[in-house]
């Protein structure tokens, strides 16, 4: 059975872990310490780096940490990212045997040109996706290197995922997106009461990741692109009926970007 634990690192960075017999893969670690000391203090073993996308929050710390564990690192291969042993450019499966899990890699440019993401089909019962800054709670990765329609076309792979499919993201942004989802769809039940779990989880302490593919479907406005409320919402931005997903795709994110 994997575990898959969480070490916060920076403002609002996850760096995930996943751990079998002792060991360990570390996905992300954008910072060394929380990785290094995470291993010091359990005795486990590092024997693979996965990296989504080349920023700094994401990659910062692969040189310590190969520095003292000079282990496979799975990356990107439309990305310079020092370190890097697997260049992967999606549709590839991994393997990663100490941890007795295997990986399908998804390309899902958008956020950059060449993010990945790793699924898990067996990790759990439900599966788990590790997507690094391309889906969010609630929300999608800034287009920094792709256009609309790459990001659109990534998020719709992602989203015919099974609907159990646990969503590790990288980042802790599920409250802030939760007003901009309200904000698209005033009407919904469904995004109203995500909205008052996720302010409960927030004053509580607790995390909002994993989130799951159901959830999303559901509550995120940018897989939401068929949803008439959200054709509505993008429409009333552009002034017109938007063609297609790619559009209302578009419209949301473009009017994000200024909320
Ligand atoms: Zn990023
Ligand atoms: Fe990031």
């Amino acid at each position: 059975m994997t575990e898959i634990l969480a070490l916060p690192a920076f403002d609002d960075n996850y760096i995930w872990l996943l751990r079998a017999r002792g060991c360990v893969a570390v996905v992300d670690p954008g910072d060394a310490a929380p990785v290094l000391a995470h291993l010091e203090r359990s005795g486990d073993r590092l024997c693979a780096i996965l990296a989504t996308h080349h920023h700094g929050d994401h990659v910062g710390g692969l040189a310590e940490i190969l520095a003292r564990f000079p282990v496979p690192v799975f990356g990107p291969a439309l990305e310079n990212i020092a370190g890097v042993t697997h260049a992967l450019s999606g549709g590839e499966r991994i393997e990663l045997p100490e941890i007795g899990v295997e990986l399908e890699v998804i390309a899902v440019p958008g956020h950059t040109r060449g993010h990945i993401a790793y699924y898990g089909p067996n990790i759990d019962d439900d599966g788990a996706l590790f997507c690094g800054d391309t889906l969010f709670g609630a929300g999608c990765g800034r287009l920094f290197e792709g256009t609309p329609a790459q990001m659109q076309e990534s998020l719709a792979k992602l989203a015919v995922l099974p609907a159990p499919t646990l969503v590790y993201c990288a980042h802790e942004y599920t409250q802030g997106n939760m007003r901009f989802a309200l904000a698209v769809e005033p009407g919904s039940v469904a995004v109203q009461r995500r909205s008052e779990n996720v302010a409960e989880d927030r004053a509580k302490g607790r995390a909002t990741i994993p989130t799951r593919i159901r959830i999303e479907l559901e509550t995120n406005p940018f897989l939401r692109w068929d949803a008439p409320a959200v054709r509505a919402a993008a429409a009333s931005r552009l002034g017109h009926l938007p063609a297609d997903a790619v559009e209302t795709f578009a419209a949301i994110r473009e009017w994000k970007n200024r909320f």
